[in-house]
């Protein structure tokens, strides 16, 4: 058993029920106007959370004909008019436009498939790399996939992968990019097709927006977030993201209070002082010495690092060795 992380194993082990599930089961009452819908919504989520340690035979019940993941759904779809998925907060109209990260009302991935590179707990891992992202990291690793739109992504062909592969035996479905955010609208139409007992795992930066957070908490069950920076000024020079530290140290509190929480650092050469050394110190202060953490050593020059001479190399392996000391100090759930 991992700690920090039972209810996922349970999903897994079969004697708990995916969020996303329990929330199709909850009938929803239809509303026309988007004030009204957020205060059903409101209202539901506090239904959800006295439902989430029913009996497993709680799945047997049918799930309502309009239910809290369809209101979730519609919520979203409005919410696009005046996008407010991240922190960038373009409110834009996505209907007709495109914002920072430049996706419209239509989501496009890249790839699927049974993934064995993740964390232990996690493989296989049913991984959509969605495209586009809300990040403009010079260091990319993923770049081919974010500054493409490759294929559609059809909410019913999908649903019928991801139980494909849930038969196939994936343990998750882990939603990343990319990054999932600004296609929450369409992962959770996919949802909506999904019938396996699978449990969400939300792959991302944290760099949602409240707004977000209030509706897809409800069917997150891990959140998987990268904690890539210790302050504000290297965030804007190497993913050109404002507020980055407040917006994800909300973000990661709030992530604690509705779900499990698997974080990521990768750690960065010339940053172990000002990122590395802050970002744990702050983990382990605020969500936990116990927390979940994965070091990352795999960094490595891409995109257009190399016009960032202080990150136009692989780490040395006294930063490695240097960079586990300071995790292992503070930190005892390490990957
Ligand atoms: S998801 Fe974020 S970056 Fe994309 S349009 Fe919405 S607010 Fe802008």
């Amino acid at each position: 058993m991992v700690r920090g992380l039972e209810r996922y194993e349970a999903i897994n082990h079969g004697e708990a029920i995916a969020k996303f599930q329990i929330a199709k089961r909850i009938p929803a009452e239809k509303a026309e106007k988007f004030e009204e819908k957020l205060e059903i919504h409101d209202k539901l989520k506090k239904e959800l959370k006295s439902k989430l340690n029913e009996d497993f035979s709680f799945l047997k019940e049918k799930p309502a004909e309009y239910s809290f993941l369809h209101l979730k759904r519609d919520i979203l779809y409005e919410m696009l008019r005046n996008c407010n998925f991240c922190e960038r907060r373009c409110e834009v109209n996505r209907y007709e436009k495109k914002g920072f990260c430049k996706c419209g009302v239509f989501s496009h991935f890249s790839s699927e498939f049974l993934h064995m590179g993740e964390e232990p707990e996690l493989i296989p891992s049913h991984t959509i790399f969605f495209n586009r992202c809300t990040f403009a990291c010079v260091f990319c690793q993923n770049y081919d996939i974010v500054y493409s739109d490759d294929l559609l992504a059809d909410a019913k062909d999908l649903a019928y992968i991801v139980d494909k592969r849930y038969r196939q035996g994936s343990r998750n479905l882990n939603l990343v990019g990319g990054n999932p955010d600004q296609h929450a609208h369409t992962i959770v139409e996919i949802l909506l097709n999904v019938n396996s007992n699978v449990p969400i795992v939300w792959n991302s930066n944290m760099y949602h927006s409240v707004e977000l957070a209030n509706v897809i908490e409800d069917i997150v069950d891990v959140w998987l977030g990268d904690f890539k920076y210790g302050n504000n000024k290297c965030a804007l020079r190497y993913s050109k993201v404002p507020r980055y530290l407040e917006v994800v140290q909300r973000n990661f509190l709030r992530a604690k209070e509705n779900g499990e929480l698997l974080i990521r650092h990768l750690v960065m050469p010339s940053h172990l002082e000002c990122c590395t050394e802050k970002i744990v110190d702050w983990v382990a202060e605020n969500l936990g010495r116990d927390v979940r953490f994965n070091l990352m050593f795999q960094y490595y020059p891409t995109f257009k690092a190399y016009e960032y001479p202080e990150i136009a190399r692989r780490l040395s392996v006294e930063e490695m060795k240097q960079a586990y000391a300071i995790a292992s100090k503070k930190l005892t759930n390490l990957v």
